[in-house]
């Protein structure tokens, strides 16, 4: 975000001795590399190029050049006579590293830059009040937060941001699962603040919070103050005034009714993405999307597996051993479910599994296509109480004499 302390030669590749025509011509060679027309889309040669134009841009210029040289940066807020006041008074190098770094060499001189105030040399303007207030818990800020705060008046325009997706879970009954139907529900979004349409302002201004409207705020650093330009109003000392509705968030958070339709075969988890209906966008950002998770409810006889249908149906013994037809339920007609016939062969044993063809889910996925019916059978053994019952089953069991267990016992 800020911009940090540069050594402009080194980016354009000259020497710091070096003459104007020498910085021109080393400029426009870096120029013709790094040009976003002969880079279409390279943001490194994008990133590249601003460098070597601010470079130049301060290079080129005379007066901008002898701040440069005399401060190790430069601002539109130093007056090149304030450069040239410090020259003159000998500060050499690095003001507020003078102590130490002094390039002359031998004794440390022990400058004292507190107060050290540009304003003075712009012709007025803040004085030492605000200077000083602000100085006392910025005492001690780097070099480099000097820079930081110089070079970033557009910190506070953050430019259009797209806005979050949101997620939501959706309890969807069996029966519109299966067959299709309407969900609906009630959603939190953040949408465009309609009364400043995400602008985030209102008409007219205020006095700037940031420089309670002197246009100036100062920075410290080391022991050295600077008088710049406000960044948050631009050195114009007033703001627009924030849109009450939005508090300036140029969003606003609303409840809002949702309806949309479920296809036939929604399955259990599955994620339904609505574009666009997730949180706007800030300051003219593409809104997010909305995803909708679906929770698929249950069914007291059906048991849906992907496409597929399960259900567990009784049999007596008689049909197990004999074979018959019956009637099992299906998810087809309504409410409850339809009927269809079942034939089950002579011989079937209990957990059986019986299937019925395209008696499943239709697939929301594949066009025609639907899943099948599971059916489980479970063998019900009648609770025979009278002698007629017993006598025959004894019978039953003395003209079929084979052990069920043979095998199983054989195995061990
Ligand atoms: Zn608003
Ligand atoms: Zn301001």
């Amino acid at each position: 975000m800020a911009t940090q302390t540069k050594d402009y030669y080194s980016t354009l590749g000259v020497k710091k001795a070096a003459t104007a025509e020498e910085i021109r011509k080393a400029f426009r060679k870096l120029a013709r590399k790094y040009h976003p027309d002969v880079n279409p889309n390279d943001k490194r040669a994008e990133e590249k190029f601003k460098e070597i134009s601010e470079a130049n841009d301060v290079l080129s210029d005379e007066k901008k050049r002898k701040v440069y040289d005399q401060f190790g940066f430069y601002s539109d807020n130093i007056d090149p006579a304030a450069a040239e006041a410090a020259a003159r008074g000998g500060y050499g190098g690095v003001p507020g590293y003078a102590a130490g770094a002094n390039p002359r060499g031998g004794q440390e001189v022990p400058f004292d830059f507190e107060g050290f105030d540009f304003s003075g040399f712009q012709g007025g303007g803040r004085g030492r009040g605000g200077a000083q207030d602000a100085g006392g818990e910025r005492f001690g800020g780097s070099f480099r937060d000097i820079f930081g705060g110089m070079f970033s008046r557009d910190q506070k325009a953050r430019g259009p941001r797209p806005g979050t997706d949101l997620e939501y879970q959706v309890s969807v009954d069996f029966w519109s699962a299966v067959r299709g139907g309407v969900a609906r529900l009630e959603i939190q979004r953040q949408e465009t603040c309609p009364a400043c349409k995400g602008k985030l302002i209102a008409g007219g201004s205020m006095e700037c919070p940031e420089c309670h409207g002197t246009g100036q705020v100062t920075q410290m650093g080391g022991r050295m103050k600077f008088n710049i330009q406000c960044p948050r109003c631009g050195g114009t000392g007033k703001v627009q005034n924030a849109c009450a509705m939005c508090d300036g968030e140029g969003v606003v958070t609303k409840k809002e009714p949702l309806e949309f339709r479920i296809k036939a075969g929604t399955r259990d988890g599955q994620r339904i993405r609505l574009a666009g209906k997730g949180n706007a966008g800030m300051e003219g950002g593409t809104a997010g999307d909305l995803y909708l998770v679906i929770k698929v409810g249950t069914h007291p006889v059906f048991a849906r597996v992907g496409d597929d249908i399960h259900v567990t149906v009784p049999i007596t013994v008689a049909e197990a051993a004999l074979g018959a037809k019956i009637e099992v339920p299906t998810i087809d007609t309504h409410e409850g479910g339809g009927r269809t016939q079942l034939k089950i062969p002579p011989g079937t044993q209990t957990g059986q599994k019986l299937r019925l063809r395209d008696k499943g889910v239709p697939s929301a996925s594949r066009e025609g296509v639907r899943g099948d019916e599971i059916v489980e059978v479970k063998v019900v053994v009648p609770k025979v109480q009278d002698e007629r019952s017993k006598e025959i089953l004894r019978e039953l069991a003395k003209l079929n004499p084979e052990d069920p267990r043979a095998e199983l016992l054989a195995e061990v």
